[in-house]
């Protein structure tokens, strides 16, 4: 049994790269586009020549089912999403993929046959590109979207997705048929660049996941008073601006501070009336936190919420959080993560790493309903979402044996496994 051959994986990436390559050599691959419909029919051609049977759900995710001995056991699941960022690189959420049909070829090539079914998973809209919610295609598939309408889903051009649907000639009830009987399914597994530099400065071929942070993102409000710019005494100005250039820095000093605890972000900024020889009046922006314990994560926005009344007073200014949508953290399930850990074993590598996800992922959604675990490869420097997106083809090469394994474990285990935390 020949097993993994990375060489067989490095060619389905560069394969599946060319549906969607840039002048520059980045990916653009959004979910409906012409190039995602293109790739996703050369990966069912591809699942079909490993021996599986391929499905489209309503809404467009594609699954490869290898047959089991058992047909009527719930299936162990696996893979990632296929749509890629604008300019992204050539391995997010392909590499979970073409891993995936790798590990089924090589059970086909030895005539291996586990006791359930296996999936080969390939999401839909994980990036959000379009309609602007991540992991779109995952939260379909967990029912998450089951009474929405549609009509109600527009891109950024006002194409709804029911235009998007009928285009494919998909169903209108597409948020409803697209929902899994999660009861169906035993597991499941992703293996994803780490899109991090964690695994690349300590130098390790890959990682476990245990938990998945948490996204906390605050809509603040910082009011002061617009006024002639020449004429205002400097210590009589209410400068909404130098409020919020003052909180930008303790809150990224704060989470500096933390050590490691959470990251902070603050990515827009929108300055009103926004004129050179105007005070400005009124400032909005938006600030991110991200843990991986959800009481670090609540931490964060109550100093969060001081520094916003210290500055506010310090400078005159009246600061609120109008708005505030948190997801919490996620903790991967024990049994999952132990199984991983015997197949790290089984594979004959050292204890692996094991470290928390700092990007959301499909696997957040699905864990919800079935138990799931991923497996991180490095990212050379930590770059993703961008053209120098790469990895060491011989770390991937054991991060991908120790998905075989694991799948392999799951696949012939009679038991079921739970949902909950440690
Ligand atoms: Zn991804």
């Amino acid at each position: 049994m020949k097993g993994i051959q990375i060489e067989r994986v490095q060619a389905m990436i560069e394969q599946l790269a060319d549906y969607g390559r840039n002048a520059d050599g980045s990916i653009t691959r959004p979910s409906y586009g012409p190039a995602y419909l293109a790739a996703q029919e050369w990966l069912a051609e591809v699942m079909g020549q490993a021996g599986m049977e391929v499905t489209r759900d309503a809404v467009g995710n594609l699954t490869g089912t290898y047959a089991g001995q058992e047909e009527a056991l719930p299936a162990v699941m696996t893979g990632s999403h296929l749509d890629t960022v604008p300019n992204g690189g050539r391995l997010d959420g392909a590499l979970g993929i073409v891993a995936a049909i790798e590990c089924v070829r090589s059970w086909q090539e030895a005539g291996w046959r586990p006791l359930r079914p296996v999936k080969v998973l390939a999401t839909i809209e994980e990036e959000g590109s379009i309609f602007g919610l991540g992991c779109f295609g995952a939260r379909v598939m967990a029912g998450e979207f089951a009474g929405s309408n549609p009509d109600d889903l527009q891109d950024k051009h006002g194409r709804r997705l029911s235009e998007f649907l009928s285009d494919q000639g998909l169903p209108p009830s597409a948020l409803v048929d697209a929902v899994i009987d999660s009861s169906r399914y035993h597991s499941f597994l992703e293996l994803h660049i780490e899109q991090g530099e964690e695994l690349d400065l300590k130098q390790k071929p890959f990682a476990l996941v245990t938990d998945i942070v948490g996204i906390d993102r605050h809509w603040i409000t910082l009011s002061g008073q617009a006024n002639h710019a020449g004429t205002t005494r400097m210590d009589r100005r209410r400068d909404a601006l130098v409020a919020a250039a003052c909180l930008i820095q303790q809150v990224y000093e704060a989470a500096i501070a933390s050590n490691g605890g959470y990251v902070a972000t603050i990515g827009t900024l929108t300055v009103s009336p926004g004129a050179t020889n105007v005070i400005p009046g009124v400032v909005e922006l938006r600030v991110e936190t991200r843990a991986a314990d959800n009481g670090r994560l609540e931490a964060a926005h109550t100093h969060l919420a001081a520094l916003l009344e210290a500055v506010g007073r310090r400078y005159g200014v009246k600061g609120v959080i109008s708005k505030r949508h948190t997801t919490p953290a996620m903790q991967l399930p024990e049994g999952v993560l132990q199984e991983l850990r015997l197949a790290v074993e089984a594979a004959g590598f050292p204890p692996a790493e094991e470290m928390p996800s700092w990007a959301g992922h499909d696997a957040k959604i699905l864990a919800e309903h079935i138990p799931s675990g991923m497996i991180f490869v490095p990212s050379i420097k930590g770059i993703s979402h961008a053209r120098e997106e790469e990895t060491y083809w011989e770390a991937a090469a054991q991060g991908i044996e120790v998905l075989n394994q694991a799948l392999k474990r799951l696949a012939c285990q009679r038991e079921t496994l739970g949902t909950g935390g440690k």
